[in-house]
C-alpha cells in the first residue's frame, strides 16, 4: 500500500488564499481537484490517500507559517510515503499558460513522479509542461520528511486554464492519477 498525502496547497480565504483570477480563488480549484484525485487513489487497492483540507471551507492554521506547517506536520504525522502539494500559477500576461512543477532536489525520485503526473494532466487536458525544477527553499518540500512534489497545475491568471481548472477538476485529478500509477507501474 502506498500512502500519497494530497495538500490542496492554499486556504479559501485569508491566511494562506493564495492566487486569484479570473474571479477564482487558487485554493477552491486545488480544493476540489484534490479531493477528486483522493477518491481516486483511494478506489485503487495499492494506495492509501488522505488529503491536507477535508472540506471545502476548512481553513488551515492562523497565518501563512502555520498553515503551511500544518500541511507538513500533517503528512509527517501520517507517514506518507509520497507528498504532493497541488497549485494554480499565476502572471501579470494573461497569456502565460502550462504547468510546472517543484521537488526539493533533482535527485529525489519525486522528480519522476512530478514528470509523469504532468505528463498524465497533458494527456487528459493538453496543458504543456513548463519543466520541474529544484526549489529547496519551498516550506512544504523542506519541511516533508518524504519525497514531495509540488505541482502547478496550470495559470489561474489564463483565462481558458482558469476555467478548465474551475469546470472540469475530474479531468485535472485523472490525468495526475494516470500519472501516479503509471510511475508505480
Ligand atoms: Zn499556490
Amino acid at each position: 500500500m502506498i500512502k500519497i498525502f494530497i495538500d490542496q496547497g492554499h486556504n479559501p480565504r485569508n491566511p494562506n488564499s493564495g492566487a486569484e483570477g479570473n474571479g477564482l480563488q487558487e485554493g477552491d480549484l486545488t480544493y476540489r481537484i484534490g479531493i477528486k484525485l483522493r477518491d481516486l487513489l483511494n478506489s485503487n487497492p495499492e494506495f492509501s490517500s488522505v488529503t491536507s483540507r477535508n472540506t471545502p471551507d476548512e481553513i488551515l492554521g492562523t497565518s501563512n507559517a502555520t498553515s503551511l506547517a500544518a500541511r507538513a506536520n500533517a503528512a509527517n504525522s501520517w507517514g506518507a510515503d509520497y507528498f504532493v502539494s497541488l497549485h494554480c500559477n499565476a502572471a501579470s500576461d494573461p497569456a502565460v499558460k502550462g504547468s510546472e512543477g517543484y521537488v526539493y532536489s533533482l535527485s529525489s525520485s519525486a522528480l519522476p513522479l512530478a514528470q509523469s503526473m504532468l505528463q498524465g494532466l497533458y494527456n487528459i487536458t493538453g496543458t504543456v509542461s513548463r519543466g520541474v525544477f529544484a526549489r529547496p527553499t519551498l516550506y512544504v518540500l523542506r519541511k516533508t520528511a518524504m519525497p514531495a512534489a509540488l505541482l502547478e497545475l496550470g495559470f489561474i491568471t489564463n483565462p481558458e486554464e482558469a476555467a478548465a481548472m474551475n469546470n472540469d477538476p475530474a479531468s485535472y485529478a485523472t490525468g495526475l492519477y494516470n500519472g501516479i500509477t503509471s510511475f508505480f507501474t
